[in-house]
């Protein structure tokens, strides 16, 4: 649901201006002499960057859609060019190359005496064609004048425009399973930097390299506009905006979280990217818990009172495996989520979403849902998150008067779940929270990459790091060091240890375009304290190394997450205090070598 009925999304905002069909205009809508028009494929050319398209032989001149008198609309797929060498090029994207209305282009092209390049078909991606579109001149007089100042013409795009180019790089994000899509303006230079976070690594895809910075801020400045709970009215690089928006990506509503930080060559946007939908319905089996820990959650989640609470890092699946163990309730349990916005929607439960803005009215709207809630005799709550004192006092209210709570929070572990209750910040009372039966079930959660098991490369017969690996950062450990203390932390698994092979192989390709070859989905890494029977208590690090011993994670990751083999925590580990993941299925790992 939208967080206010008064407010429109991005997508309806776009609907409005955006005209349905592709058509040109004027004569050439009399063109239906070729329904499905032929390409071949020495006409097509792919340039994955604006780099590409500007060094393309024979160099490119001017546009010609002035000329030709094209509509905007058409603009967006399809954009004519004049080479120096007087032939004529088509920069398309890849989904409209089939259109009829390109073929229609084309012919009214050859009719007018124009004469087509003999690779005539440039293909890139909507943002590119944009970028592109926005660096030729747009006519001969305009090349004559040399006209290429910096005040060269904003006017010429469209808020349409500029938006659709918001969406393709929300698309990518989505597409390639980012949880952040970041715009890092530098003012001063011609270009500025996109990239995403994808499995908590900081990506700058290749398709994106030169995006010119005045577009991406023209950009940001309109898509600013449609935002719901902002801070400001305009889009301000000198200071730190927060505010939400939704569009709809290959048929799924996105919610985009937007907070931008005033860094000192300009605004640095980060935009988290939240499916409201989480179609994969994955439980928590799927999502990488442990049998015993599945167990353990159930348990949890069966108790007459108390509350669950999932920590973890940014991206940490923390709200999907949350909505994975709300699934599992029975059906005669009444349900309620008070969420900040929702995040997921989850079949057997009233959602509530409450759209706070930062002043003193929505803290109001806050507290009134809350005493709503309460008087709605429901039997279980999802809180989505713990964030601020207002958010502490609602998880203090729920847990106390005897309902079952389930709660996100940032925490560094399950058990600094409680200090980070307890701090000056969230000021929940200790006494409170060690109450037996408040505070049921404490989970910490990673989403590690999972290796390819068709590519990954056995450590055991290697001679030095993989390529890939930073290697002035290993100075300080030779590879044959590292892999004695694989073997005396893993003991007789040893052999069964792999490493991510970053060429990556033909399973693997989607996270290769990832610049993440090797690797092949994720799984959560988890560790869970109940109070109650602490001594079940086993660290994080403990499921990372069960899962690295099956050939499933890289022991490089498993440092990265949980510090390096020379730290006093690995150097303590022993394989034999392992016993709680014996029993585990067998699907998915790898075969011993
Ligand atoms: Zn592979």
């Amino acid at each position: 649901m939208t967080t206010s009925s008064g407010s429109k999304s991005l997508t309806t905002w776009l609907k409005k201006k955006i005209r349905p069909a592709l058509s040109l205009q004027g004569s050439v809508a009399a063109y239906h002499r070729s329904p499905r028009h032929e390409v071949c494929n020495t006409q097509i050319v792919y340039c994955s960057n604006l780099e590409q398209i500007k060094n393309y032989s024979p160099k490119l001149s001017y546009a010609l859609h002035n000329k030709l008198n094209l509509n905007k609309q058409l603009l967006r797929f399809v954009f004519p060019v004049m080479c120096v060498d007087g032939t004529v090029v088509l920069i398309v994207t890849k989904e409209a190359l089939y259109e009829d209305a390109v073929g229609s282009l084309q012919l009214k092209l050859i009719e007018q005496g124009y004469q087509l390049n003999e690779r005539s078909y440039l293909i890139t991606d909507a943002a590119i064609l944009l970028a592109a579109r926005r660096i030729l001149p747009s006519g001969e007089k305009e090349l004559k004048q040399q006209h290429r100042s910096e005040s060269y013409s904003m006017a010429q795009w469209s808020e349409a425009e500029l938006h659709a180019m918001f969406i393709e790089l929300v698309r990518w994000g989505v597409e390639n399973e980012a949880s952040d899509l970041h715009i890092n303006l530098n003012l001063s230079a011609q270009f500025s930097d996109v990239l995403y976070t994808i499995a908590g690594r900081y990506i700058r895809p290749r398709v994106f390299h030169s995006i010119q910075t005045k577009l991406l801020k023209d950009m940001l400045a309109v898509v600013w506009m449609g935002i719901q709970g902002g801070n400001a009215a305009v889009f301000d690089a000198y200071q730190e905006q927060q505010g939400r928006l939704e569009c709809q990506v290959n048929g799924q509503t996105v919610r985009l979280r937007w907070a931008s930080l005033a860094a000192l060559d300009g605004p640095s946007v980060c935009i988290r990217i939240l499916k409201k939908q989480d179609k994969s319905r994955l439980t928590l089996k799927q999502l990488g818990y442990l049998p015993e820990q599945e167990k353990q959650l159930l348990e949890g989640a069966l108790s007459e009172r108390g509350a669950i609470i999932f920590s973890g890092s940014v991206g940490s699946g923390k709200s999907t495996a949350l909505a994975a163990l709300v699934r599992e309730l029975p059906l005669w349990r009444k349900i309620i989520t008070l969420e900040d916005p929702v995040e997921y929607r989850i079949p057997n439960a009233i959602q509530v979403s409450i759209a706070r803005q930062l002043d003193g009215d929505s803290e109001q709207h806050f507290s009134t849902k809350l005493r709503a809630l309460k008087r709605s005799a429901m039997s279980d709550v999802i809180l989505g998150e713990i964030r601020d004192p207002e958010t502490a006092q609602a998880f203090t209210d729920l847990t106390t008067s005897g309902v079952r709570v389930y709660t996100t929070l940032h925490a560094a572990g399950a058990k600094q779940i409680i200090q980070r209750l307890s701090s000056s910040f969230l000021g929940i009372d200790p006494q409170i929270l060690n109450t037996p039966g408040v505070l049921r079930l404490l989970v910490h959660q990673e989403l590690l990459p999972k290796l390819c098991p068709q590519c990954a490369l056995p450590i055991k017969k290697l001679q030095k790091y993989p390529n890939h690996t930073a290697t002035s950062l290993y100075q300080f450990r030779p590879f044959k060091q590292w892999q004695k203390q694989l073997k005396s932390i893993w003991g007789d698994s040893y052999p069964n240890l792999r490493i991510r092979n970053a060429k990556g192989c033909d399973r693997c390709q989607v996270w290769q375009k990832r610049g993440l070859g090797g690797y092949l989905g994720r799984t959560i890494v988890a560790e869970l304290f109940s109070p109650e029977y602490k001594e079940l208590f086993k660290p994080i690090h403990y499921t990372a190394w069960f899962k690295a011993s099956k050939g499933f994670l890289d022991p490089m990751d498993l440092e990265l997450y949980f510090g390096v083999f020379e730290r006093a925590h690995w150097q303590r580990f022993s394989p034999l205090e392992v016993p709680i993941f014996n029993a585990v299925e067998k699907t998915n790992f790898l075969k011993p070598i």
